[in-house]
């Protein structure tokens, strides 16, 4: 009776723990009049990212991708496309046969940590070593080529972008203010034998969309919820600013017809202040640490660059109040990335009693022993910090698909997150519908692997 006496204790110790780790998760958990209130702002910030006179006020920069129509199904021939910005790099070969039939063959590169923090001319060297490798090794020439490039770019034509800055791991010395298009091919130009043609830009949340739209031609939004976080969508090209003239007029001064992807950069929201009722200490602490500071805000609490290292400094605060991981020094916990976003994902694929993967990780990462009350804990910070960032992603694409003005809205998604996490995609989606209301259904649908697929379908457009 004495050892149930102690266990007694025990228990009761862990559950004050348990009361005390749920409170300091709080803030994590966003209320519907939250989302709600968040969800408005994004529309407010969208509608003046579309505006020229208004763009520099808005955090939203809606940049015009000059990509005007979506496959018809009628694009045909041979294209070589580059995937350049989320974990993978990747050369692909879509062939389209005369019978519309679509093969698709890729290589995934690597990009060394030192080129993508490196200088420009060696990024886009590496490139073309890469194009040249994957081209010779399949016999390929005199083949046109998109460029899937997921950073912000402002446009000046399909195959012209210039670089607004970098985002997620890259940071590459005189890229930024450049046309990326123009120092692709100059550096094509520079290699003997390769004869390649870059016929557009992209970005990722664009090729995912057009790619989906081969099969589905009623879809109307691109999501990427993987490395990075950001929202594309069809709008009418009258209301897109910044292309030649102001709002959605040509040079002539005439109105813009037909419509127009608009890609909005949504994971910059944030930036002039709309989060601050939302980010909590930990938030602060992973910006402070990253390589873009300040920058990128919501993507900060909704994608797969940050996820992992914001459950780590959750955790460690945690650690620090007692409420965790009592007695051990957790090393490995302290350094920056050691808990990468896939261990979030494999966390909660866990089934609720069963802490196998929880066990797993926190050893790797240096916690010895870990007890039930740790796995629990584990488990909980991963499910608060990524229940907010689907929900968040939803508000997104909710203020986004208010703009679409049509039902249902087909979003087309792709990302590691969306991909891998075990809930984010149902979560996802229940909450983008719940945002949107009775009026408009919205379904979100994975896209896999477009976003390379879908450069190559926008340079099959311009032939
Ligand atoms: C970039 C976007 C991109 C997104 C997803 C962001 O960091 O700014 O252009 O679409 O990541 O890859
Ligand atoms: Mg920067």
């Amino acid at each position: 009776s004495k050892l149930s006496a102690l266990e007694k204790l025990r228990s009761e110790y862990d559950d004050k723990r348990k009361l005390a780790v749920i409170e300091r998760c709080k803030p994590f958990t966003l209320s519907d009049a939250q989302l709600n209130q968040v969800c408005g702002s994004m529309m407010r910030a969208l509608k003046d990212g579309l505006r020229q006179s208004r763009r520099d006020r808005s955090s939203v920069k809606c940049y015009p991708t000059y990509v005007r129509t979506l496959p018809t199904g009628k694009e045909r021939g041979n294209f070589l496309a580059l995937d350049l910005g989320g974990t993978n790099f990747r050369v692909l070969h879509v062939e389209i046969g005369p019978d519309g039939q679509l093969k698709q063959d890729s290589k995934i590169y690597a990009v060394p940590a030192s080129v993508m923090t490196g200088r420009g001319e060696s990024l886009f060297s590496h490139l073309v070593d890469c194009i040249e490798h994957f081209a010779k090794e399949r016999g390929l020439r005199g083949v046109p080529l998109g460029f899937t490039f997921s950073f912000p770019c402002r446009q000046e034509g399909l195959a012209r972008g210039r670089l607004v800055r970098w985002t997620k791991g890259f940071a590459c010395e005189g890229v930024e203010g450049r046309d990326v298009g123009g120092m692709l091919q100059e550096a094509l130009d520079r290699r003997p034998g390769i004869d390649v043609e870059v016929k557009a830009v992209i970005n990722d949340t664009t090729g995912t969309l057009v790619s989906k739209a081969w099969d589905r031609r009623n879809a109307s939004v691109g999501v990427i919820v993987g490395t990075g976080f950001n929202v594309c969508y069809v709008e009418k090209a009258s209301r897109v600013g910044g292309m030649e003239g102001e709002a959605g007029r040509t040079k002539e001064g005439r109105a813009e017809e037909g419509t127009m992807v608009v890609n909005t950069e949504m994971g910059a929201f944030g930036e002039k202040g709309e989060l601050e009722g939302v980010r909590t200490e930990f938030d602060r602490v992973v910006d402070a640490a990253s390589i873009h500071p300040g920058e990128h805000v919501l993507e900060k609490l909704v994608s797969g660059m940050y996820l992992g290292e914001l459950v780590r400094v959750v955790l460690l605060g945690l650690r620090e109040e007692g409420l965790v991981f009592e007695g051990r020094r957790c090393l490995q916990l302290r350094e920056k990335g050691s808990v990468p976003t896939k261990y979030v994902s494999e966390i909660e694929s866990d089934g609720p009693h069963h802490r196998v993967m929880a066990r797993e990780i926190l050893e790797e990462v240096g916690v010895s022993e870990p007890t039930v009350h740790d796995c629990a804990t584990v488990r909980y910070v991963c499910r608060a910090v990524s229940r907010r960032a689907a929900h968040l992603a939803a508000a997104a694409v909710a203020a986004v698909a208010r703009r679409v003005e049509r039902s249902p809205v087909v979003a087309a998604v792709d990302g590691s997150l969306f991909r891998h996490h075990p809930h984010f995609a149902r979560i996802m989606q229940e909450k983008t519908q719940q945002l949107l209301g009775p009026g408009t259904e919205v379904e979100l649908c994975l896209s896999e692997d477009g976003s390379g697929r879908g450069a190559a379908l926008v340079a099959a457009s311009v032939r």
